[in-house]
């Protein structure tokens, strides 16, 4: 996946979210420079099935989720996942 099509998939994906996280449902800030994407909030393209799990770049398999979450998600399954940050913001 190049730049341009990172970039403007995370501009689709933060309106569509309407800024929002989507696994702990918290707003995000969108940034294009490099060194703003380096706080919890900022907004990451994550893939629901892992890459590593053979998870495509194809548009369905991603949502825009804060960094927080996207480091803290793990191998945890995507669903899974987000019904215990949307229950208990921290875990
Ligand atoms: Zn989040």
């Amino acid at each position: 996946m190049n730049k341009q099509r990172r970039r403007f998939l995370r501009w689709q994906l933060f309106g569509e979210q309407e800024g929002r996280c989507y696994y702990c449902g918290e707003l995000m800030s969108l940034s294009f420079a490099r060194r703003d994407n380096i706080w919890p909030r900022s907004a990451t393209l994550e893939h629901l099935h892992r890459r590593v799990d053979g998870g495509g770049n194809n548009r369905a398999n991603l949502v825009l989720a804060c960094l927080e979450c996207n480091v803290r998600r793990g191998e945890r399954d995507p669903e899974t996942y987000r019904l215990q940050r949307l229950d208990r913001r921290m875990v």
